[in-house]
């Protein structure tokens, strides 16, 4: 653990939440724990914190470059990031390229049909409730957020989304969907926090299509944490693999 760390503010799923020596500051700890199923299933991977953390920061990085404003300030481990501390929106803003997953339960998509425009729907985060899906007018009514802020967090997750599906194509990898989550800073502003990483977004080979993201866990198959590796090897520089220590992958 880093010297900066103080009390601990917060512990979710997978991630601890920690005081700062300043009171603008928290410091996010990805922990290994991996959850799915609404909590059914549970293990603890070693390093899967580690990698959603330099996964997160890259892609916060990424992001900070085209504009978008980040909590993200810099990592002081591999698993521990500074960030600016935000009062969180509990809504989970869930926007998708491709229909998977949920989609496919839900309504009569076609497996695999290409969204474009991209589909963007918003959960209510809150265990209690099994995070239904919500519309503006219950968002408003519940006084989670005004038909302002919600018309700017929809603004932003398309350029998060046009950013980050470039990138990551670039990298070989398809942006199939993903989740953020947004708060408030200290001046008001909607800023995008907590994480991006294979725990958050569907990631597909380009070529093969096979799934690099937490996914593999949620079908109870083994090497999640192999695909989180191979995330962090497309994604980070040599430089940035170097620092950090990243384990080279065998081929
Ligand atoms: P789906 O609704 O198809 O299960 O998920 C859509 C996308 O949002 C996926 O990339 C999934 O990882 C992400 N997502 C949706 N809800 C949650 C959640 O509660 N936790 C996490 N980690 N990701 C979620």
């Amino acid at each position: 653990m880093s010297e900066i760390v103080k009390e601990l503010l917060y512990t979710g799923k997978a991630k601890d939440v920690y005081k700062t020596g300043n009171e603008d500051e928290v410091i996010i700890k990805f922990r290994d724990d991996i959850t799915a199923l609404d909590g059914g299933r549970k293990d603890t991977l070693s390093k899967k914190g580690e990698y959603n953390a330099l996964i997160s920061a890259k892609l916060f990085e990424i992001l900070e470059e085209h504009g978008v404003s980040t909590q993200y300030i810099r990592l002081v481990e591999p698993n521990e990031m500074l960030t600016k501390s935000l009062e969180m929106i509990p809504l989970e803003v869930i926007c998708r390229n491709i229909a998977t997953g949920s989609l496919l339960r839900k309504y009569p998509f076609h497996k695999n049909q290409r969204l474009d425009p991209p589909v963007i729907q918003f959960d209510y985060k809150n265990d209690v409730y099994h995070d239904p899906m919500l519309n503006d007018s219950i968002i408003t009514a519940l006084k989670i957020a005004t038909q302002e802020e919600l018309d700017k967090i929809r603004e932003i997750t398309h350029v998060i989304n046009k950013v980050l599906y470039k990138f990551l194509n670039e990298c070989g990898l398809i942006l199939v969907d993903f989740k953020i989550e947004f708060g408030f800073d200290k001046e008001g502003n909607i800023v995008l926090g907590d994480e991006i990483s294979p725990d958050t977004t569907r990631l597909w080979d380009i070529e093969t299509h096979d799934n690099f993201d937490k996914d593999i866990f949620r079908k109870g198959e083994k090497g999640v944490v192999d695909a989180y590796h191979r995330v962090v090897d497309l994604v980070l520089t040599a430089e940035e693999k170097e620092k950090w220590n990243v384990e080279k992958i065998e081929m």
